[in-house]
C-alpha cells in the first residue's frame, strides 16, 4: 500500500476498478470490482493517488466519508 503523506491535503474516493482479466465475470457483468478507497493529493503539480481498500481510511473525518460516500451513490445513480 501507498504511503499516505500527513502534512498534505488528502481527498478520498469510492471506485470500482476492473481487473483486466477476459475471464472475469465480475468485470462482464458490472463496473469491475470494490468499491474500494483512493486517497488522492496533490504533490508539487502532480496529482498522486493511493489505494486504500475495502475499509475507510483511518484518521479521515466523518464529513469526508460522507462525502466520498454521497458522491459514489451519485455515480451508482446516476449511471
Ligand atoms: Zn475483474
Amino acid at each position: 500500500m501507498t504511503k499516505l503523506p500527513t502534512d498534505l491535503h488528502i481527498t478520498y474516493q469510492l471506485q470500482f476498478r476492473k481487473c483486466g482479466k477476459p475471464s472475469c465475470g465480475t468485470c462482464k457483468r458490472g463496473r469491475g470490482h470494490g468499491p474500494y478507497w483512493y486517497a488522492y493529493w496533490r504533490e508539487g503539480t502532480k496529482l498522486r493517488s493511493g489505494y486504500i481498500g475495502k475499509t475507510q481510511p483511518a484518521g479521515a473525518p466523518p464529513s469526508v466519508i460522507a462525502r466520498a460516500e454521497a458522491r459514489l451513490v451519485a455515480v451508482l445513480v446516476g449511471a
